[in-house]
């Protein structure tokens, strides 16, 4: 099986007094085996919602009330759908399948524990049968894998420099080998300079190791750069999925088009899109039909009736009434 996450109709809401508000609807794609996809859109079109269902660290009040989240294990026995599934056998999974390197990656590190102790914690919970000296062994590995020498998990975090916390977080993320690790979207600047040194980190390893990425950011061209596919989140839903290549030279979604040109500032979360004039919708007040049509420079009368669905072309699939018209023959 050379998919390792396949995900169907995901829709997240968040429940309040007054019912549920959608935060992420219809959510569907499929990741590859050791594939980097890496998902963009403004701040408020679902992309945090996402991932956080995608890897069940959702509280409430977001519910996931429908759709799957199948994770096929690379041994080839059959796939487990995380959406259903328990507490006890989630955790089991986290770490051995998928591993989450989160923005304030530093603070995923226990202050008041050696890091040796921290990695073998997690590796005895884990591996089963593995023993204190097997422990001991694969720290030294994962830390060397990061240009940590062993000799540094006898260190408290608060000895070591930010960088090399950085790093031993990856490491530690890393230690149970994984199939898949997702890396939330950084929110001050400094997580933005950060998100780029973890990301080059990551993706130096993947290489080695062949895991699968998910990266969120607001930041489209840190994805052109780095990611195989992109997807377009909008108002809660995929408006755009498709290689790199294709998002970067021809976006069949005007705001594909949009992002792509707005080259956000790199030190600042993506409030305002010079492409792109307006603001994102509210979600609980969803404009009629396509939910981007009051902001669309291209926008006909039938987008205001209309929900355009996703629609396949040939390097990439796009929810456009425009795009639909030219597909069809
Ligand atoms: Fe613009 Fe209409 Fe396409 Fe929506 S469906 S993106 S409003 S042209
Ligand atoms: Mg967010």
């Amino acid at each position: 099986n050379d998919v390792v996450l396949d995900v169907r109709d995901l829709t997240v809401e968040y429940i309040g007094p007054d019912g549920g508000t959608a935060a992420c609807r219809d959510v569907t794609f499929q990741l590859g085996r050791g594939e980097v996809l890496g998902i963009a859109g403004e701040s408020g079109s679902g992309k945090s919602t996402l991932i956080t269902a995608l890897t069940r660290l959702q509280r409430p009040p977001a519910t996931t009330t429908a759709g799957s989240v199948v994770f096929h294990p690379a041994d080839g026995t059959p796939g487990v759908d995380l959406v259903p599934l328990s507490p006890r056998r989630l955790r089991r999974l986290r770490w051995t399948s998928m591993s989450i390197v989160l923005q304030s990656a530093m603070d995923a590190l226990n202050p008041v524990m050696r890091l040796g102790d921290q990695f073998a914690d997690v590796l005895r919970t884990h591996v089963p049968g593995l023993g204190k000296e097997g422990a001991r062994t694969r720290t030294a590995e994962l830390l060397g894998m990061v240009g940590i020498s062993a000799d540094r998990a006898r260190s408290f975090p608060h000895e070591m420099s930010g960088g090399m916390r950085q790093r031993a977080t990856i490491a530690l993320a890393l230690a149970c080998s994984p199939q898949l690790v997702v890396m939330d979207e950084p929110t001050t600047a400094v997580d933005v300079v950060m998100q780029r040194q973890i990301l080059a980190q990551v993706l130096r390893l993947r290489r080695e190791l062949g895991f699968a990425v998910i990266v969120v950011t607001h930041d489209l061209s840190l994805l052109l750069e780095v990611a195989d596919r992109i997807a377009i989140m909008y108002a809660g839903r995929i408006v755009e999925i498709g290689t790199a290549e294709a998002l970067y030279r021809d976006p069949a979604h005007p705001y594909t088009r949009g992002l792509r040109d707005s080259f956000p500032p790199l030190h600042a979360p993506l409030t305002t899109l010079r492409g792109i004039p307006g603001t994102p919708p509210d979600l609980r007040r969803l404009p009629t039909g396509c939910p981007f049509h009051p902001r669309c420079p291209v926008a006909v009368a039938e987008c205001s009736d209309v929900l355009p669905a996703l629609v396949s072309l040939p390097e990439q699939s796009a929810a456009c009434l425009l795009v639909n018209q030219e597909a069809t023959p």
